[in-house]
């Protein structure tokens, strides 16, 4: 039998927050193995016209992993700060030369890889939490508990009919606290575009499992790269005391410029 071929939209789309989680572990660790510069880039591709799964988990026989829905507005964060960072590659100065330096790139880019690192820890022990999937060790555990049901009729397997519904509810109750942003339509503005996507998609909660640890990362994402900025435009011991006004100036508008592109508040923590 010939093989099946997928067919394609002539256009591919490239989700820029909702991409399948094992693409972001890919497009990770081919970020951490590749000793390229950057930027980060999480390649999900959807190009089939009737398939849901997406092209690495189509070419992999595999089934896509969406992110939960109690953390898209965890992984929408993650993606406006990738965003955000991208004129650290693009912009150029009034004489067009590349306006920022190469070691702030690679700083940025490391730093990414450390906030990408992060949200993967958090997302596996949140998918933990909510037994959406499990270490070997409770697998372990539960084929034995499972093996003990088949034994002795024990009502093991009634716990796990009832995480799907576990989670729903523990939806439901998120979502009511959640302000309701209405959908803004056809001639919704960019405005009102973000705010449905930045207010309306659920988060992590202090108290969470992560929560810390997520906020911590995004912390150390910000800080990392206004101290790359400060360390290689900012004046030090050895400046020519001529310059320092002229280098505190630069560095500063600098940060500035990276204080007024990122897009979220510091968290509390
Ligand atoms: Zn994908
Ligand atoms: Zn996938």
């Amino acid at each position: 039998m010939a093989p099946r071929t997928r067919s394609k939209h002539d256009v591919v789309v490239k989700p820029k927050f909702l991409f399948c989680c094992k693409c972001f572990r890919t497009s990770l660790k081919r970020a951490e193995n590749s000793g390229l510069g950057g930027p980060l880039r999480i390649d999900c591709v959807m190009d089939a016209e009737s398939s849901i799964l997406c092209k690495q988990c189509s070419g992999r026989k595999a089934i896509c992993e969406t992110f939960p829905a109690s953390m898209l507005g965890d992984c929408y964060d993650f993606a406006a700060i990738l965003e955000s960072c991208k004129d650290f590659w693009k912009a150029t100065d009034e004489t067009g030369n590349e306006y920022w330096a190469d070691e702030i790139k690679s700083a940025v880019f490391r730093s990414q890889i450390k906030l990408a690192k992060g949200l993967m820890a958090v997302l596996e022990a949140h998918r933990r939490t909510h037994g959406f999937t499990e270490t070997k060790k409770e697998q372990s555990k539960n084929v034995r508990l499972v093996i003990l049901y088949l034994t002795y009729r024990y009502r093991f397997a009634n716990d796990v009919q009832d995480i799907p519904n576990k989670y729903e509810k523990f939806l439901a109750i998120r979502r009511s606290l959640c302000i309701a942003v209405p959908y803004p339509g056809e001639d919704g503005t960019a405005q009102q575009w973000n705010d449905y996507h930045s207010v309306g998609f659920l988060r992590l909660l202090p108290g969470d499992v992560g929560y810390i640890a997520w906020a911590s990362a995004r912390i150390a994402f910000f800080e990392s790269v206004c101290n790359a900025i400060e360390d290689h435009y900012g004046p030090d011991a050895n400046t020519d005391p001529a310059e320092v006004e002229e280098m505190t100036e630069d560095f500063h508008s600098r940060l500035v410029e990276w204080e007024s592109v990122y897009p979220l508040a510091k968290p509390k923590v």
